[in-house]
């Protein structure tokens, strides 16, 4: 027994490990999809600026409705999304994890139930689990896809109140089409979030589902600030939806949750966006150079839209994610067999991932492989 199963802990607790992604003191940390490019000298010098200014006023709370900070974020979705977004659309939080977890407080609970596609993005079914929202697995294909004819029928059987679609998905990297995104709304009465943490990598020609977000109240889209924006740490993430929604997230939300230095901070990064971004384009072309050069290796990756990959296979995931670390890179096993997935970044680090790669793939990839 842990030392929280000793104390009253909810039953649905026990028997859970927290959220880990290893933080180690690794050479090449290509594990959770940070950007690894520094913020423009510019922003950083107008960041403190702006923290500076909003230092003076930390006595008072800060805006309960992040009312500045929401229209910026409405016209950044404006300027990129090819679809305009109002301000009483957008909604803000502490990272998209804190997003998420208000929809499933609005939306989800006892004696309800959320469904997503897994394997997907792992903090879903955590912050389910959190809310007392009950959980059911959605089928994908064997190659990761989600098959529409059968995620529609899944749906109607399952009637959950909350679906996710991760679109790029995390950790197989594959865009979802917007075909099947309509579909799955038209399926379900309940409130269907696709999960774009990864839009902006997407390869061209992969619409956001902020073009379906017209006349379907019931759709929600959830951004973030942490990983193609280079700004984990600053805790950023937003959704665009039906002002009903926002309202919705509202009654749940702690009073004054995003702190005055958050949306200070987010208001002067945005201002940024073009030379927030500019890093962007290295990172599509560090992640192609990954696929690219795995089938020299004997290995294969799934076609992806974000700033990662998911290769194999290997005979053993974990000894070859141990081999890779042996050599000072560290990446994902993110539990599925045969898979581990590396963040795309410098032109150094895929340099390193490679090298490492090149030395573990014999002893490691699975079967023969035949050039
Ligand atoms: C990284 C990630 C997030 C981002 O979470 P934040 O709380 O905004 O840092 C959200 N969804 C997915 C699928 C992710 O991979």
């Amino acid at each position: 027994m842990t030392a929280a199963e000793e104390l009253p802990l909810r039953p649905e607790l026990r028997g859970r490990t927290a959220y880990g992604a290893p933080q180690l003191a690794v050479r090449y940390r290509l594990n959770t999809n940070e950007n690894p490019h520094p913020l423009p000298a510019e922003l950083i010098a107008e960041l403190g600026t702006a923290l500076g200014a909003a230092v003076q006023d930390l006595n008072r709370y800060p805006d309960r409705d992040a009312t500045a900070l929401r229209a910026d974020l409405a016209g950044y979705l404006t300027q990129t999304g090819g679809v305009a977004v109002q301000p009483a659309q957008v909604w803000a939080a502490n990272g998209s994890n804190e997003v998420l977890q208000q929809l499933l407080q609005a939306f989800g609970g006892a004696g309800r139930t959320a469904l997503g596609f897994t394997p997907s993005y792992s903090m879903h079914p955590i912050i389910a689990a959190g809310t007392g929202t009950g959980w059911v697995d959605g089928h994908r294909r064997g190659d990761f896809t989600i098959d529409t004819a059968q995620a529609v029928a899944q749906v109607r059987e399952v009637r959950p109140d909350v679906v996710f679609v991760t679109s790029p998905n995390n950790p197989t990297g594959t865009a979802v089409a917007l075909e099947t995104v309509a579909a799955l709304y038209a399926a379900t009465e309940g409130v269907l979030v696709v999960d774009e943490a990864y839009t902006e990598f997407a390869r061209a020609g992969t619409p956001s589902a902020l073009t379906l977000l017209a006349g379907r109240r019931r759709l929600v889209v959830s951004r973030t600030m942490s990983k193609a924006f280079g700004m984990a740490g600053l805790r950023l993430g937003y959704l665009a939806a039906d002002p009903g929604v926002v309202e919705a997230v509202q009654l749940v939300r702690l009073p004054y949750h995003l702190s005055s230095l958050t949306q200070a901070a987010a208001r002067a990064a945005l201002a940024h966006t073009t030379a927030l971004l500019a890093s962007v384009d290295a990172v599509k072309a560090e992640r192609d150079r990954i696929v690219a050069a795995l089938p020299a290796l004997g290995l294969t990756s799934v076609p992806s839209d974000a700033n990662f990959v998911l290769f194999g296979r290997f005979a053993d995931a974990p000894a070859a994610w141990r081999a890779l670390l042996e050599r000072d890179v560290l990446v994902r096993d993110v539990g599925l067999p045969g898979w581990l997935r590396v963040t795309a970044g410098t032109t150094e680090e895929t340099d390193a991932f490679l090298t490492a790669l090149g030395e573990v793939a014999p002893a490691h990839r699975l079967g023969d492989w035949h050039p």
